[in-house]
């Protein structure tokens, strides 16, 4: 350096935030300095990154163009900012220990799928890490689900126990190597492995014999239940369908769709209908279950997913899972491992209990699960990807806010497929999904995600927000755990999650659709169009209130809904599988008002239809009967009656239709197509008759594929800009997000 002038010498600073650890940035940021001649340091901060170089100002300024249009793909960044330092005449370039003392706010980076080099090198009987189910790189593999503590290094990770060998550490410490600071780098030598279990807890074979008796299982038609990444999956040969009954008996899972795991993509080809966009969402590096229309399923056993057009499908992305099914050669079912009504596993002795009962055998590893984490579900929606449910691949990685939240906000959920948020900044994170609180495990499960929030990001809480639903179990540990909380309307919340995942600002309009959710009247609301005010909300229409008798019973009978819409209507019910006794009983309850809530929802308007065209008459899981009346849709023009009485959506002029179609004996298809006709519609009216250009679309219903995107094409030919979910679930996944934007309102 010594023939540089002095005055052309300069030293700069940059402090980098976003998804910067745990991707090889450091490295990145070694090669790039030692690129360019530049001597000084990088640092892992809590916050992100910090960079101080000194060299020639022509190489700095190469060298932080580099810095943003190079970066590895997987890194994020939020905020840059540069300036300058006086010289301190550095010898060389360092990359220094993390420094931990600082304020926590580095983004926490999802779980990986296995990246291309790292699976080349598996297959490669060269390589010291042929065949090792536990390969990964600074471009792949676990972060958030093996993660105790931030910063993101090795002693704050499950693999923290795990010593490593010399050749690995020699790649861990090399900054040229691309396994450099790869928090869970391992070999057969050091790191985990795999053993082989019988239900009796016997070890029936370890490390590779392991995986190959489980092959062999499988093959035989055995269940097992398998160690992933975020948890417990069952697995099991999708192509024979004994099997898939027997797991069906056992997880008493009567008519629910199991997701499929497929060896290739050209596996996935021959079953199913792919476009571009779900290709790239099946290839990305999240690797969600795609869901995917099927041409005919010859590998694949009816009853995987009965009456369902559609299959849930993955690729493998975990290297266990890649060395499984190049094995088995044909697809499996890869559904979470729990209990009904339970979450999914994550310890060896748990599984065991919980799971023996089901699986055959029990494949495990010895590296800890630490934050529990199920696949994500994905649909390409409108054009896009819509994340159904999250999970692996995307939870915790933060959404970005346009509010700051001075001090942390925790939110707990919903009731129904819960998942907690956290905000800290202008950061929100969502959790994976966690599920139904239904069960004692998953209410300790909940607590769990949120204590994991809470230590994750070091920040107790100022403020807590939760449903206004008083019975809720998440409402309840909110209030008996937290002293300042702040309750939330649940349709509020689902309209301002769909705000902040599409970036737009009040005033505007929304729909928000569900099965239900607590109102402000002692109703239950799920058919409601609220009007988002800088501040606040107003309920500017609905559809009119029907009782519903057995209230939450009513969310597992359609036919409850059906009774309760024809009462409304004076209509005699013989239309619906009643015995006189039930509808005697069903009428007094109404009539005296017991246990018969009114209700708006468009979620039950749903099942009563469905059940009154003979399609459903029993919802053995959340949707059942309207994903009926989804797929069965053929194509048609027609619209039935509505009529708008003041705020008051009346859609009994469109039943009374249908009872006319189907005296006539008008296919069920046919009318399921002009009930989506008729309900956007309604959409459209609504929408005409307030003052905003923004429609958000919103709520569980607005999963239904062929809903929203008739609605958004009408609203668009209507001169309307409707927006629609993308990462944040538009059922009550998302509720928590929508809490946290409320609670920074106030
Ligand atoms: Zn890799
Ligand atoms: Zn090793
Ligand atoms: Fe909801």
């Amino acid at each position: 350096m010594s023939n540089l002038q002095p005055k052309n010498r300069v030293r700069r600073k940059y402090i980098i935030k976003g998804a910067v650890q745990g991707i090889g940035f450091r490295p990145f940021v070694y090669r790039i300095a030692a690129k360019h001649n530049l001597h000084g340091w990088v640092q892992n901060n809590a916050s992100g990154v910090i960079i101080e170089v000194e060299g020639s100002a022509k190489n700095i300024e190469t060298f932080e163009e580099d810095l943003q249009k190079q970066k590895p793909c997987h890194a994020v960044i939020d905020h840059f900012e540069s300036f300058s330092l006086q010289l301190q005449n550095d010898t060389a370039f360092k990359i220094m220990q993390s420094n931990d003392t600082d304020n926590i706010s580095a983004s926490i980076l999802p779980d990986l799928a296995l990246c291309a080099t790292c699976q080349r090198e598996m297959n490669d009987p060269e390589d010291r890490r042929y065949r090792y189910p536990f390969i990964n790189c600074t471009n792949c593999g676990p972060r958030y689900t093996i993660m105790s503590a931030l910063p993101y290094d090795r002693t704050n990770t499950s693999m923290a126990g795990f010593k490593m060998c010399t050749p690995c550490r020699t790649e861990y410490e090399d900054p040229l190597d691309r396994r450099f600071h790869a928090q869970p780098i391992a070999c057969s030598k050091c790191g985990p492995h795999l053993e082989l279990w019988s239900k009796k807890c016997d070890v029936v074979a370890t490390h590779d014999k392991a995986l190959m008796q489980a092959v062999d299982a499988l093959r035989k038609g055995k269940i097992i239940a398998l160690k992933g990444l975020g948890g417990f999956h069952l697995v099991a040969d999708a192509g024979n369908e004994d099997t898939v009954q027997l797991l069906r008996t056992r997880k008493h899972r009567k008519t629910k769709p199991f997701a499929l795991m497929y060896p290739t993509l050209k596996d996935i080809q021959t079953d199913c209908f792919i476009s571009a966009e779900e290709e790239d969402l099946l290839c990305s590096a999240a690797a969600p279950i795609v869901l995917l229309r099927y041409r005919a399923p010859i590998h694949i056993a009816p009853s995987i997913a009965p009456g369902n057009p559609y299959f849930g499908v993955m690729l493998p992305y975990t290297p266990m899972h890649i060395l499984l099914l190049q094995a088995l050669k044909r697809p499996v079912i890869a559904t979470s491992g729990n209990r009904a009504n339970e979450p999914i596993c994550i310890d060896n002795q748990e599984a065991l209990e919980r799971l023996c009962g089901i699986a055959d055998l029990i494949l495990v590893h010895n590296r800890p699960i630490v934050n529990r984490c199920d696949d994500s579900i994905a649909r390409i929606m409108g054009g896009r990807k819509m994340i159904l449910r999250r999970g692996r691949g995307y939870a915790p990685f933060p959404i970005m806010m346009k509010e700051e939240a001075k001090k942390a906000i925790l939110a707990v959920g919903g009731h129904l497929k819960n998942t907690v948020a956290f905000a800290k900044g202008n950061r929100l994170m969502l959790s994976p999904h966690i599920g139904d609180l239904d069960t004692p495990e998953a209410c300790a499960a909940h607590e769990e995600a949120s204590e994991a929030m809470i230590s994750l990001y070091q920040k107790t809480p100022a403020l807590v927000a939760h449903d206004a639903h008083p019975d809720y179990r998440s409402t309840q540990m909110a209030s008996q755990r937290f002293k300042n909380t702040c309750p939330v309307q649940h349709h509020y919340a689902h309209a301002l999650s769909c705000m902040l995942d599409n970036k737009i600002e009040a005033p505007c309009f929304s729909v928000v659709w569900d099965g239900s959710g607590y109102g402000t009247n002692g109703t239950i609301w799920g058919g409601e169009f609220l009007t988002i005010t800088k501040d606040n909300y107003e309920r500017t229409a609905h559809f009119l209130p029907f009782p519903l008798p057995g209230g939450e019973a009513a969310i597992h009978d359609p036919r409850r809904a059906a009774f309760g819409m024809l009462y409304a209507m004076h209509q005699a019910p013989h239309r619906l599988r009643f015995s006189s006794e039930e509808q005697q009983l069903l009428r007094q309850s109404i009539e005296q008002n017991i246990n018969t809530p009114l209700t708006s929802s468009a979620g039950r308007l749903f099942d009563g239809v469905s059940t009154l065209i003979g399609l459903c008459h029993e919802n053995s899981f959340e949707g059942e009967a309207a994903m009926a009346l989804e797929f069965s849709a053929t194509k048609d023009k027609d619209i039935y009656g509505f009529a708008m009485n003041g705020h008051i959506l009346d859609w009994r002029p469109m039943i009374r239709n249908i009872l006319g179609d189907i005296d006539d004996q008008i296919p069920a298809g046919i009318i399921a197509a002009r009930f989506h006709n008729t309900l956007t519609a309604m959409i459209l009216a609504v929408a005409q008759r307030q003052k905003q250009k923004h429609i958000l679309l919103t709520g569980g219903c607005f999963q239904n594929k062929l809903l929203l995107e008739t609605a958004i094409e009408k609203l668009q030919a209507a001169g309307f800009t409707p927006f629609w979910h993308h990462r944040i679930p538009p059922g009550d996944g998302g509720l928590a997000a929508g809490q946290i934007l409320e609670a920074l309102r106030r």
